[in-house]
């Protein structure tokens, strides 16, 4: 995919000010360093005191990410409606001898666990790396965003390579819209 440069006002720093409050999550920092190896940009919609708030790149904007010191996740909203969340990964940092470990692997994962160096490290392992991977992997690789219903009951979400093949059994109870994953090039060339 090409990048284009951000036509809305982006959050980057002012360059005379080396402090901001409040602090940027640390993925901020790493994806600045790290940003030419996803496949996909990502823009800034809003930050508030621990977390921020992001959309990607042509791709239609109901899917929307949600990230902080502890989490990162992507959610589906269409049509007023919160469908489901395709994305989510968290971690509990926790200051130990030697560095840092996440308390829920610890609580999880049976023998010593393991200790990260710094706090962006534990980080980069259990937030950053593995987004980036859902990003390249299956975001930049998929075309439609399926979403399902049993009305008033559940909703549920994918995104998907192939459209869903359409069910005819009359019994079947979901209801399913199938919208295009991007945003149809609108023309504008920035340069
Ligand atoms: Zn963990």
């Amino acid at each position: 995919m090409t990048k284009r440069k951000q036509t809305k006002p982006t959050l980057d720093e002012p360059t005379h000010s080396t402090t901001r409050w409040p602090p940027r999550p640390l993925f901020f920092r790493w994806w600045k360093k790290h940003r030419s190896r996803f496949l996909i940009d990502l823009h800034w919609d809003s930050q508030d005191q621990e977390s921020m708030e992001f959309s990607f790149e042509g791709i239609r904007p109901a899917l929307h990410g949600f990230l902080s010191d502890c989490r990162i996740s992507v959610a589906i909203d269409h049509a007023e409606v919160s469908w489901d969340t395709v994305f989510d990964v968290d971690v509990k940092a926790k200051r130990v001898r030697g560095g840092y470990i996440c308390e829920w692997c610890e609580e999880a994962v049976t023998g010593p666990p393991r200790v990260f160096a710094n706090r962006s490290a534990l980080l980069s392992n259990h937030l950053f790396e593995p987004f980036l991977e859902w990003v390249n992997e299956k975001l930049a690789k998929a075309h439609w965003l399926v979403l399902s219903a049993i009305p008033e009951r559940i909703t549920m979400a994918e995104i998907t390579i192939e459209p869903p093949a359409a069910k005819h059994d009359p019994s079947y109870e979901w209801v399913t819209h199938v919208l295009p994953l991007r945003i149809p090039f609108n023309g504008n060339i920035v340069t």
